[in-house]
């Protein structure tokens, strides 16, 4: 099979390095095109910036010159892991030249025409960039995946779709690397809790809805479960764990919540797609788990881990879920929204 050429806008963050490795090797992307800021650009990609990774810099790229975020260089489908500051623009010219956009950033994610995709919960969403053409007139395309707290919340709720979630208070623990490089000063995060991360909460509560939500004829309709989020800033490497407590339309039996989890997929699973885990979401019995030294690398960095199903006096129930950040977080999740387009013919 022909690969599809691919490029990365932001190639050099903690995310853009994220975004190398998943597609070093890659059974249907050939990542040819590495892009920054002026900073980086005309610089090898391993001078640019150092390599993060505890893995060895793929040598295919290592050599390779890193070019400007400029639109019609780099090939048709480019992967966004740009700051925020600069997304919005920078994607916004790039789909209009038309690039096919698949974005970690937060710029787009509530817009009405642009589907915010977690591939095994909202597939359908993806019918919005056929209408993206006439609300924005942009010749392309773009497509982003949620932030990184609220992939592993919106996933767990719609595991339990079926019992009508309508209230959940969530508490996370984020790892440093979800600030990108150098982030979080260390005289700041070691040996202590920062309880609060910019913005944080509030995606975590309108992501989830948008993501739930119906398709509608003039977007998506919210979903109706209301979501009270604290966000809190952990000296932990990798790996978000969340602690989230339910209420449910009509309380479900427990053994029914635990089978839900355990059985959840939906079409990466169905279609084998590459980067999908078999498991999406995966049940720890040990009440001492998930833990992210432990279990984050589960389904190489793509599987959802809870535990301590329980019941919570005021709500529902009660549970533990832990996900990569940087890989089902953010890298991970646009290769895997990329898979499921290509998949349908969308790219
Ligand atoms: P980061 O380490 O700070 O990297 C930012 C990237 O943006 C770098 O490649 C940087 O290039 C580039 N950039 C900055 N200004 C630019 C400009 N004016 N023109 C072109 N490129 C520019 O950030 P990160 O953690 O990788 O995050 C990247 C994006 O993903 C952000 O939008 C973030 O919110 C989102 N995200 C991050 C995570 C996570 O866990 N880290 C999870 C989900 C989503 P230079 O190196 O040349 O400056």
């Amino acid at each position: 099979m022909q690969r599809i050429d691919v490029g990365v806008l932001g190639a050099t963050g903690m995310v853009g390095q994220q975004f190398a490795l998943q597609l070093a090797n890659h059974p249907w992307f050939s990542l040819t095109w590495l892009a920054a800021s002026e900073r980086s650009e005309g610089r090898k990609y391993r001078d640019a910036a150092p390599w993060r990774l505890p893995v060895p810099i793929p040598s295919d790229f290592a050599d390779r010159q890193v070019d400007g975020c400029v639109p019609g260089r780099g090939p048709k489908v480019v992967f966004s892991a740009l700051d925020a500051s600069v997304a919005g623009d920078i994607e916004q010219a790039f789909a209009a030249a038309g690039h096919i956009v698949v974005s970690n950033a937060r710029n787009y994610r509530m817009d009405a025409v642009v589907p915010l995709l977690v591939p095994e919960v909202n597939p359908d969403h993806l019918a919005l960039t056929s209408r993206q053409c006439a609300a924005r007139a942009w010749k392309g395309a773009i497509v982003t995946n949620p932030n990184c707290s609220t992939v592993f919340l919106a996933m767990v709720l719609a595991a339990l779709r079926d019992f009508e979630p309508r209230a959940v208070v969530v508490s996370t623990m984020q790892a440093v690397s979800g600030a990108g490089y150098p982030g979080v000063p260390s005289l700041d995060i070691l040996g202590n809790v920062v309880p609060f991360i910019s913005g944080e909460e509030e995606k975590m509560e309108s992501e989830t809805k948008k993501i739930l939500g119906r398709l509608a004829a003039d977007g998506i309709e919210p979903h109706p479960v209301a979501i009270s989020a604290h966000t809190n800033r952990v000296p932990v490497v990798n790996g978000h764990t969340e602690t989230i407590s339910v209420g449910f339309a009509v309380k479900p039996p427990e053994p029914e919540i635990r089978s839900a989890l355990v059985k959840f997929s939906g079409r990466p699973q169905e279609l084998n797609l590459p980067t999908a885990p078999r498991q999406a979401i995966e049940y720890l019995d040990e009440q001492n788990r998930p833990q992210p030294r432990l279990d984050v690398d589960r389904g190489s960095g793509m599987t959802v881990t809870v535990g301590r199903l329980r019941t919570c006096r005021v709500l529902d129930y009660k549970l533990v879920a832990l996900g990569h950040n940087t890989v089902r977080g953010a890298a991970g999740a646009a290769v895997l929204n990329a898979e499921l387009m290509h998949a349908e013919g969308r790219l």
